[in-house]
């Protein structure tokens, strides 16, 4: 086992936990991912900074490096960033969620014609979680193109991961307003905000505070390399211990540049106490996804 293993282990031993759950990992077609950390590399305007990708190995070894740390069940987020590429996604998550059975179905959708057609194919075939990132994709959450999207999912609770947040650079649609207006209308969605909202925490809180059914993954939030650019206040902590039943842990391996173990790090250094993360780190997600 590697050090990288050992500690994550440790983290989830002392916890007393069976493992951990993380509701927010890449995997995607080898050709997508290569252009995804090809982006990276650039460090383009979409990041903007210097971006070195930890986990950069092939498919086998990412999945038996989840697999050490003791991660029991992750997800495969994927995201087209124009027309016509979703439902080709969701057909190789699908396969992917056969021949990788810890990995929770996961599919994604463009507002394009035939979306809602799709994405009820998806759920029909099992898809268990979504993606959404309004950054990449650059389209606007209140796009009617997608009503019939969010009214089924809300109908089905089935969460979906949405990347709404500034960070780590403003989109045209993201932010807490437009998200605000979505929920307005679907007040029932189980909407997981990605990375805590990052960096617009407080507002993304209130969301939380406001619809009972909206979560927030915590990926990439609290880490050296976040705080940096968008430092968590930590007046707001209480708010993080209130909604200790609604947070829940992602991460985004392996598109991360430090090892895996900071981010469970980074909550414990929260100092929220142990069941706090024994809830974020597993029982919230268990109880979400019926798994673990
Ligand atoms: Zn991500």
């Amino acid at each position: 086992m590697s050090g990288d293993a050992d500690d994550v282990v440790r983290f989830w031993e002392r916890l007393g936990l069976p493992g951990i759950i993380d509701v927010h990992t890449h995997f995607m077609p080898e050709r997508v991912l290569a252009k995804v950390w090809g982006y990276f590399d650039s460090a383009g305007p979409l990041t903007g900074m210097e971006w070195p990708i930890e986990y950069r190995h092939d498919e086998d070894e990412r999945l038996a490096l989840l697999r050490s740390f003791g991660v029991l069940r992750f997800t495969s987020m994927l995201y087209p960033h124009k027309a016509g590429m979703a439902a080709w996604l969701n057909g190789w998550a699908a396969d992917f969620a056969r021949r990788v059975p810890d990995c929770l179905h996961t599919a994604t959708f463009f507002p394009e014609e035939g979306v809602a057609g799709y994405v009820r194919e998806a759920v029909e075939a099992g898809a268990r979680v979504f993606k959404s990132h309004l950054q990449v994709g650059a389209y606007d959450a209140n796009d009617p193109l997608l009503e019939p999207v969010w009214g089924l999912l809300a109908e089905a609770g089935i969460p979906v991961v949405m990347h709404c947040g500034s960070g780590p650079a403003p989109g045209k649609y993201t932010g807490p307003e437009p998200v605000g207006r979505l929920l307005a209308r679907h007040p029932r969605l189980p909407l997981i905000v990605a990375h805590m909202g990052t960096p617009e925490y407080a507002e993304f809180l209130a969301l939380a505070e406001t619809y009972p059914r909206v979560r927030l993954d915590t990926t990439m939030a609290f880490t050296d390399f976040t705080e940096d650019f968008a430092p968590f206040t930590p007046a707001e902590r209480g708010r993080l211990a209130a909604l200790g039943d609604r947070i829940l842990l992602g991460t985004d391996f392996p598109n991360i540049p430090y090892p895996y173990a900071h981010q469970l790090h980074a909550l414990e250094r929260l100092e929220l106490g142990d069941d706090w993360l024994r809830a974020v780190c597993y029982g919230n997600a268990s109880a979400l996804f019926d798994a673990g």
